[in-house]
């Protein structure tokens, strides 16, 4: 069976991994001229199993005036809120309740999971060499009082099954020795020790040689301008270089997705959160971070990729506008310097980065099928793509193999947003 995938970040270069392994013949369609060339280009590394929760938890509301107040959010908003952005927000606070947040994590969780143990297969079938870590991740707290609520917060980690840690700053320096010179200002940690951190970036590089070698083309430099429609299913997907068309079709086109979609009266809730990233060198290995860490009084996360140390942070809601914030580069290089003082050197040249989270309200992806027979959705992974990367993308090709698959894809499908969509069937 032909698939063509739209888009070659992650999801779609794991998409069309996994089905070529099942026997399709698969195409992928890009608008730029290589893999991960958009979100999926230098994002915190981090592969957070554990770590997977949505945004929209029931503190929400109460700590983004808390944030606002203190002037140091890490949650942006523009002044001249469009409509979409309201909509994002209105919908993420419907969210923020116990309810919807036990449900909504055990979703994530159950792809986050599966991602895991997807990616270790794919690393027993392919020599792959991504700057991989698997010393887990710390997640730092300043004051008693936190480090109390954190313990208190260990019982929804136990009934999710999460292995952690808690550690006092003795530990953390421990396993992190790069943290001791800020020893007295750290009051502990939670570890959990089966996070993995690694370069999206690459590995994504390395799945695409994979896939070339599997015979999948790539048509790179393909701007894909509409899906045509005939009979109630895609007949074709048209492109700056012409009409390409297939027995079936898949969007990963991360934030992108729901503005192309919403042209076949599919109404999905994907919203671009804007992040940012910077990646300089290390000087000093032994003060250097060595996993993940992160800091969440400031919400960031820190990561070790090779020689090099990533920060990342910042919710920036301004729809898709690309420009680079400085305010959010001082705040990540300070994030840095504030827990490893002796990493790096203020003259290191700095990459700073920008980036989209396809993000969706209740932090889920969207896996699976659509109104139209033979189109299918691997989108809105929001804060957590590289982390659930590989599980989707299995789970996307045993749903369009129609074998069964390794999980349940209840809950994960688009029909869980039940808002609109049924006006879909009627076109084409
Ligand atoms: C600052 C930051 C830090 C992050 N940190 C982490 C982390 O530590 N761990 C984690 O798990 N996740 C993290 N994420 C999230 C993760 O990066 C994303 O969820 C993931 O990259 C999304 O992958 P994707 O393939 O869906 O989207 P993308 O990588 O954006 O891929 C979509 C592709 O579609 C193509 N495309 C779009 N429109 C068109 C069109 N019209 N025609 C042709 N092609 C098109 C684009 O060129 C692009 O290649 C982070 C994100 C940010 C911004």
């Amino acid at each position: 069976m032909k698939v063509l995938v739209l888009g070659a970040g992650i999801i779609g270069t794991t998409s069309a991994y996994f089905l070529a392994k099942q026997g399709h013949d698969v195409t992928v369609i890009d608008r730029q001229d290589s893999v991960a060339m958009e979100t999926s280009n230098s994002n915190a590394g981090q592969l957070s199993y554990a770590f997977s929760s949505p945004w929209a938890a029931p503190g929400l509301p109460l700590d983004l005036i808390k944030w606002t107040l203190t002037g140091r959010s890490p949650v942006v908003v523009n002044p001249n809120i469009s409509f979409e952005t309201t909509k994002f927000m209105y919908r993420m606070f419907k969210n923020c309740n116990p309810k919807s947040y036990e449900l909504n994590k055990s979703r994530m969780l159950r792809v986050a999971n599966y991602s895991q143990k997807c990616l270790l297969e794919i690393e027993k079938e392919i020599d792959v060499n991504y700057e991989q870590r698997k010393q887990g991740s710390l997640q730092l707290f300043w004051n008693l009082k936190d480090l109390e609520k954190a313990k208190k917060d260990t019982l929804i980690l136990e009934k999710f099954n999460i292995k952690y840690e808690l550690l006092d700053a003795n530990a953390c320096i421990k396993a992190e020795p790069g943290l001791q010179y800020i020893k007295n200002k750290l009051a502990g940690g939670l570890q959990f020790k089966n996070d993995f951190t690694g370069n999206c970036f690459i590995f994504a590089n390395e799945i695409y040689k994979k896939c070339l070698a599997m015979g999948v083309k790539f048509e790179f430099n393909t701007h894909i301008e509409s899906i045509l429609l005939e009979n109630n299913k895609v007949c074709a997907i048209k492109t700056n270089k012409g009409e390409i068309s297939s027995d079936n079709y898949s969007v990963s086109l991360g934030s992108y997705s729901s503005k192309l979609l919403a042209t076949i009266g599919i109404d999905i809730p994907v919203y671009p959160v804007k992040g940012y990233s910077i990646t300089l060198p290390i000087l000093n290995d032994k003060d250097a971070p060595q996993s993940t860490i992160m800091d969440d009084k400031n919400k960031i996360g820190i990561t070790r990729l090779g020689d090099n140390v990533r920060v990342a942070g910042t919710a920036h809601l301004t729809d898709f506008n690309k420009e680079l914030r400085a305010k959010s580069l001082r705040s990540l290089k300070n994030g840095l310097n504030n827990l490893f003082p002796m990493a790096t050197s203020e003259s290191s040249d700095v990459n700073f980065w920008t980036g989209f989270r396809p993000s969706t309200p209740d932090g889920t992806p969207i896996i699976g099928a659509t109104p139209y027979s033979n189109l299918y959705l691997n989108t809105g992974h929001g804060t957590l793509g590289w982390t659930m990367s590989a599980g989707s993308g299995k789970l996307l090709a045993s749903i369009i193999s129609s074998t069964k698959p390794e999980i349940s894809f209840d809950g994960i499908e688009m029909s869980r947003y039940n808002y609109s969509n049924k006006t879909a069937l009627n076109y084409g």
